[in-house]
């Protein structure tokens, strides 16, 4: 059986007043949560106060993204050991705006879910198709190229230790949300495409559903038998909202 994962990304939004506003009414209502393990990923900049906040709590935390680099003159970046030192459980790896606004290959996004692994972080790898891609009937095939480039650089026991996030590019922060057949057809083919190699990596591993995820879509999406979860980005800046989705997995 596994535990259903929601995590909220909460992008590059917040300060340190909202977000303690903003944990403070999640860990309040963590009573109603029964199944899912929570999470949240913040911008690195609040990892300390967030660290702070959640520390002893039910609530993990982690990082949006992770360098493949272990040190040294990488202006900007922020390494695996410095997310640890934080106490982070996650790393998000490969969403979609660092693809498209930062240019990340499929290469560079195995590397870093390597180094995220290799450091003892969950890594979470954001897969999924643009509007364009799905159109033309190719989502499978992006899908595959995505996770393809870890199994290919790692093997797939890799995903032994890590998530998967299943984000429609088109259904991120546009409220079209992908239909739960829809993301479940993409689930089954991204589990099948684990099974081919390893059953029980397969078995065990998250497949999470991103994309314009709400309190009011998310007991369908996460009742489909391959989505295991959520990544949550506009509705996690609401902890009503966030709590919501999380306990939609009771
Ligand atoms: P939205 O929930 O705002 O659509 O964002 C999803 C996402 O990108 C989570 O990583």
């Amino acid at each position: 059986m596994r535990r259903p994962l929601v995590a909220g990304n909460w992008k590059m939004n917040g300060s340190l007043e909202s977000i303690k506003s903003l944990l403070d009414g999640v860990k309040a209502g963590m009573s109603d949560v029964k199944q899912a393990e929570v999470a949240v990923c913040a911008p690195a900049i609040y990892l300390p106060a967030v660290q702070q906040q959640l520390q002893g709590s039910d609530i993990a935390w982690g990082g949006q993204d992770v360098s493949a680099e272990a040190s040294g003159a990488y202006t900007g970046e922020i390494s695996t050991s410095m997310l640890k030192e934080f106490g982070c459980k996650y790393a998000i790896v490969g969403h979609s705006e660092r693809r498209a606004y930062h240019a990340e290959s499929d290469d560079t996004v195995a590397r870093k879910y390597a180094a995220a692994r290799a450091a003892g972080l969950i890594p979470i790898l954001c897969v999924g198709e643009t509007l364009e891609e799905r159109e033309k009937g190719i989502t499978e095939s992006v899908v595959a190229r995505q996770m393809d480039a870890l199994i290919n650089l790692e093997g797939v026991a890799a995903l032994a230790d890590g998530v998967i996030a299943y984000e429609p590019v088109w259904a991120i922060g546009t409220g079209m949300t992908a239909s739960p057949e829809q993301a479940q057809e993409v689930h089954a083919f991204i589990r099948g495409r684990v099974a081919a190699l390893d059953a029980g990596v397969a078995e065990g591993l998250r497949i999470l559903y991103g994309g314009s995820m709400k309190p009011g879509n998310a007991q369908e999406l996460i009742a489909k038998p391959d989505i295991d979860g959520g990544l949550i980005g506009g509705a996690a800046l609401d902890a009503g909202d966030f709590l919501g989705i999380c306990t939609a997995a009771n």
